[in-house]
């Protein structure tokens, strides 16, 4: 079994996708974490991530083991990798370097979850179950902001809403593998629904497939 979740920043897809680990006992996997790794990679190594050239060429010395240290990180979940990250995502050669890893982990005989922008149309279009989770700019920056203030981090809505609308931007206009419903997906809007609403409805989906 594969469900394939997608969706825009701050939509809640991860805590989505790690609750319907717990219930089912499938695999998670968080995609935008590899992104965010190589990303800090190349931070740490002193490439801007606008230099293609220097990502590519860099990007095939990064193992996996490496990668999957680098995932475990907490820098990944800091600014200058949030703000860096959507622009390696859009270099063909990174996407491709991800590609196997990903669909390697899907096939995990255990069932698997996997959660980012191009799970249900690039990395598994045959999943079983592709889910596209949404809600408004507004109230994915609202909910962003009350995480970082809950976490002790400084946070300004508007920045946070500034650097969300630019991500977003730059994830749904991108020619390769832009953030959109895969066919077959099912839209799940989230800005009026409790995280509880959200996994009854998953749930419930999922049951009607098995
Ligand atoms: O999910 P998260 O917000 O951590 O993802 C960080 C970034 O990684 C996204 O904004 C996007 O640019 C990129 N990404 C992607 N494809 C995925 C997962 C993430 O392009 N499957």
């Amino acid at each position: 079994m594969i469900i394939a979740i997608d969706g825009p920043s701050g939509v809640g897809k991860g805590t989505l996708a790690k609750l319907l680990a717990k219930k089912t006992g499938y695999e998670y996997l968080d995609t935008g974490a590899l992104y965010r790794a190589v990303t800090l990679y190349m931070i740490e190594k002193g490439i801007d991530c606008d230099d293609k050239d220097s990502i590519i060429n860099q990007i095939t010395n990064i193992s996996d083991n490496e990668l999957l240290k680098l995932t475990a990180n907490p820098k990944i979940r800091e600014e200058e990798v949030s703000i860096n990250v959507s622009k390696i995502a859009v270099y063909q050669e990174v996407r491709d370097f991800l590609y196997d890893f990903q669909v390697n982990f899907s096939k995990n005989p255990k069932g698997a979850i996997l959660d980012g922008r191009d799970i249900g149309t690039v990395i598994c279009p045959d999943a079983d179950i592709k889910l596209f989770i949404t809600a408004s700019p507004q109230v994915r920056a609202l909910r962003r902001h009350k995480e970082n203030k809950e976490k002790g981090l400084e946070s300004d809505y508007q920045e946070v809403f500034r650097q969300l609308k630019a991500r977003d931007e730059r994830d749904a206009s991108r020619n390769i593998a832009p953030c959109k419903p895969a066919d077959g997906a099912i839209i799940i809007d989230t800005s009026n629904l409790s995280r509880e609403q959200v996994l009854e409805k998953a749930m419930k989906i999922i049951k009607n497939k098995s």
